[in-house]
């Protein structure tokens, strides 16, 4: 067997003219013009034109004309000029084409289900047959640059002394946040492995290794209901280290940042990235993850109506609440369904209503501006910088419940009036001092943040010990560019008490702390380094670098929103022998 290729389809120019050339690919189209046949070769590089006259080689012309789209040939033959008029620009190699002496059929395909060259809209076909998909332009070029990505990643960490190490993939189960996939265990009957939600705790006990500086592109599993855009197993690119402050490790992140984008976009992006307080950025956009792309900062407004007589602004201030509103410049136009919309969407997030203000012909409508007084109004004209064709809309309730219905209203109203796709601007930064715990009414109990290895706040601990939990903030931080969480991570508390301590606090009796974390605060009490880390979505951070909209578009084999692969038909049902081997018995009915 000759040779399979002497250059890919994207390589050919008019300087290789009258050499004789071997190209492997797919037939992308056919053409037959009376009798003259022209195929557009492909390959993963790109295309060229391939003609076949039956003058020069009948045999070859005779089985080209049988050629149908996406069969795998090999085509051997002299390359030559176009016809002048007949060069397409578009393609690299333009210019020129492959006037074939010899074609080989390596393998035929049937019809495909779509064109491969188009963008087709049903993602669910193009699910089911992804191996059609990944031919297409878009797709082929997403994995390119989701390799180009993760080895600058790698470059960069591995510059940095970061040794990377696999953690185990069966592992054990801990109830951390999301539900765990179970992996039951032959060898040990009734009992099972846990599919890692994150390499957490094994990081951490790399770190008590003496391994000092680890990474890992790791895989997770998380069994959710799957939310728009979230799939079951995902990429993070996982960190940690020894003997490091917050600070080293943010600088490290932006470091790692700049370099992914100066290798995948060939774009230089600003660091230090800006720091907001988990406070302020609920505070001015009403958000942990804020989009500063633009502004529409919430302002707050509890002093102009520290003596209102509107009902709604008095009962929110005397329960301790506060009111605060945004100004949607240049939406007094807003329709009465938008209204509606922005209301129920205020509803769903805890507000009783939405109240507004439109600035219109110079005057304000709007049914609350009667329980105003003069000042009120020119105190809030003043504050809101109210202009003809704004409207203001208002929250009034508890801190957090406003600021998070605005947060909402705010992203909404910016989205209809298209502020952000306007701009094509990263906005990158850092949420930090976000609090340690929150109180689950559903559970009836406090519950970590973020995970419970999170370190406090050095100056935050006397509010630990004093029982002040809603207070005590967290050595932790997230990353956000454009309003999209990239990752996050924290110092780690590294002391073994303090670690039993939390789990207390978590609502995890001794007992239990000695089954499910016994390995943990043992390791700790064996001289175990300060150290922290973070951990970065890969997925979400190729989708933002390659423009997809989508995340099962930067990933090769992903399942669909049912958590389904559409491709293999998995999940699948198993043989009954199977299952008794593992000792498991489906209590699922036929
Ligand atoms: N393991 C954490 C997560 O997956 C990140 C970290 O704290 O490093 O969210």
């Amino acid at each position: 067997m000759p040779l399979y290729r002497t250059h890919d389809c994207a390589a050919l120019r008019p300087d290789d003219i009258d050499k004789t050339a071997t190209l492997s690919g797919w037939v992308n189209s056919r053409r037959d013009h009376g009798g003259v046949i022209f195929i557009d070769l492909r390959d993963r590089e790109g295309m060229t034109q391939v003609v076949f006259r039956p003058e020069e080689n009948a045999d070859a012309a005779t089985a080209a004309h049988a050629l149908r789209g996406e069969d795998v040939v090999r085509v051997t033959g002299r390359v030559a000029a176009r016809l002048p008029g007949t060069e397409n620009p578009k393609l690299a190699t333009g210019a020129i084409e492959m006037v074939a002496a010899q074609l080989d059929v390596l393998s035929k395909a049937d019809v495909p289900p779509f064109p491969i060259d188009e963008e087709i809209a049903n993602e669910d076909l193009r699910l089911q047959y992804r191996y059609l998909d990944l031919r297409a332009g878009r797709m082929a070029r997403n994995l390119r640059l989701r390799h180009k990505l993760t080895k600058a990643i790698r470059d960069y960490l591995d510059g940095a002394g970061y040794l990377e190490i696999e953690t185990p993939i069966l592992s054990k189960s801990t109830p951390e946040g999301a539900r765990d996939f179970l992996v039951p265990s032959r060898l040990s009957p009734g009992a099972f492995y846990a599919l890692p939600q994150a390499p957490q705790q094994y990081k951490q006990l790399l770190m008590v290794g003496g391994i000092e500086r680890y990474f890992q592109i790791a895989r997770c599993f998380r069994d959710e209901d799957l939310r728009a855009d979230r799939q079951p197993e995902f990429t993070q690119v996982d960190v940690e280290a020894s003997f490091v402050s917050t600070e080293e490790i943010q600088s490290l992140v932006e470091g790692m940042l700049a370099q992914v984008f100066r290798a995948a976009r060939g774009i230089e992006i600003p660091t230090p990235f800006p720091r907001l307080t988990y406070a302020e950025a609920m505070g001015r956009y009403g958000s942990d993850k804020p989009d500063r792309r633009f502004g529409m900062e919430l302002t707050d407004l509890s002093e102009v109506f520290a003596r209102s007589e509107f009902k709604v602004f008095r009962g929110a201030l005397d329960t301790g609440g506060v009111v605060k509103a945004i100004n949607a410049k240049g939406f007094a136009g807003i329709t009465t369904g938008q209204i509606e919309e922005l209301t129920q969407m205020a509803k769903l997030y805890g507000a009783k209503g939405l109240a507004f203000i439109k600035v219109e012909n110079g005057e304000w409508k709007s049914p609350i501006v009667k329980f105003f007084t003069d000042e009120e109004k020119a105190a809030l004209r003043e504050k809101m910088a109210m202009e003809e064709g704004d409207l203001v809309l208002f929250g009034a309730d508890k801190w957090e419940t406003t600021c998070e219905v605005l947060g909402r209203i705010r992203l909404r109203v910016a989205e209809i009036l298209k502020l952000t796709n306007q701009s094509a601007a990263l906005e990158f930064l850092w949420v930090v001092d976000f609090p340690l715990l929150a109180f689950s009414a559903e559970d009836g109990k406090w519950n970590a943040v973020h995970h419970p290895f999170t370190r406090p706040l050095e100056e935050d601990m006397p509010l630990l010990e004093s029982g002040e939990y809603g207070k005590v903030r967290a050595q932790a931080y997230d990353v956000v560019l454009n309003g999209v969480e990239l990752g996050g991570g924290s110092m780690r508390i590294h002391e073994r008490d303090l670690q039993a301590k939390m789990f207390g606090v978590l609502g995890v009796g001794e007992e239990e702390q000695t089954v499910m974390f016994g390995h943990l605060l043992r390791a700790l009490g064996f001289g175990a380094p300060p150290h922290g880390g973070v951990a970065l979505g890969l997925d979400r951070l190729t989708m933002l670098v390659c423009g997809a909209e989508s995340i099962r578009d930067v990933i090769a084999f992903p399942k669909n929103n049912r958590g389904i692969d559409l491709m293999t038909q998995s999940p699948s049902e198993v043989d009954f022998k199977q299952l008794r081997e593992l000792y498991i018995q489906s209590a699922v009915k036929k």
